[in-house]
């Protein structure tokens, strides 16, 4: 199966498409690693997106925030009131969605996905310490991670995770990889350009991808709605 792995859309709309349009004809099947909302201008698109297109995901911080907006207190200022915007602008069957997503990870054939880490969905797994310490909770040889907004493929051997600099990997049968596909919507790795992965799970092949979209289009929106200007001023910088 052909898998194009998404994380971190954050209501970014151009970014989606641009990604979409960019991996046209090169996957059979959508997974998601979470926080498809806050931050961006277009939660009800992106989730309306989600619902009919996605076959597998798990929740992000940022879902489960907008959702409930519990625990806002452990959210930055900004976050905050992204997701009290979000929270009052989606619609009461998104707001249903994203209540019911699951908690990651989850299994598909034998890949692993979750959000943080595979212990704890707020965890950031920054560095290869610490990627290293969590693939010790993996179940399978193959896993999908977001939240940092830092794209990488990390090779784990002996509870050491290196990262790998190419973008393009041949997955060797007795290793272990966790896979950060980057931020589709808010990329953080000061590279502006939407971020995803693909896999080939019957090949065993892994390619890491970037795609410029209309930036500036989705800064208008963000400054219209009314959001944090430091949100639109993020996505020129990508961090
Ligand atoms: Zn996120």
């Amino acid at each position: 199966m052909r898998y194009l792995i998404l994380s971190d859309i954050h209501a970014n709309w151009e970014a989606l498409n641009a990604v979409l349009d960019h991996a046209k004809g090169s996957y059979d099947e959508i997974l998601n690693c979470g926080d498809i909302v806050g931050y961006g201008p277009d939660p009800n698109l992106v989730v309306d997106w989600c619902r009919t297109q996605t076959s597998k995901i798990v929740r992000g911080n940022h879902d489960k925030a907008c959702a409930t907006l519990e625990h806002l207190e452990w959210f930055n200022p900004v976050a905050a009131q992204s997701a009290r915007w979000t929270h009052a602008n989606l619609t009461p069957q998104n707001l249903e969605y994203l209540v019911a997503l699951p908690t990651g990870p989850i299994i598909v054939e034998e890949l692993e996905l979750s959000h943080g880490s595979p212990e704890d969905e707020d965890e950031y797994l920054v560095y290869p310490d610490e990627i290293g310490a969590a693939a010790a909770h993996l179940g399978h040889r193959v896993a999908f991670f977001g939240h940092t907004h830092v794209q990488g493929c990390y090779i784990i051997h002996r509870g050491m995770a290196k990262r790998l600099m190419m973008d393009t990997v041949d997955l060797e049968p007795d290793c272990t990889y966790m896979i950060n596909p980057g931020s589709v919507g808010q990329p953080r790795d000061r590279n502006p350009r939407a971020a995803y992965a693909l896999y080939d799970s019957s090949r065993r092949f892994v390619e890491m991808r970037r795609v410029e979209y209309a930036i500036p289009a989705t800064q208008a929106k963000i400054i219209q709605a009314g959001l944090p200007e430091v949100l639109a001023q993020r996505l020129t910088l990508g961090r």
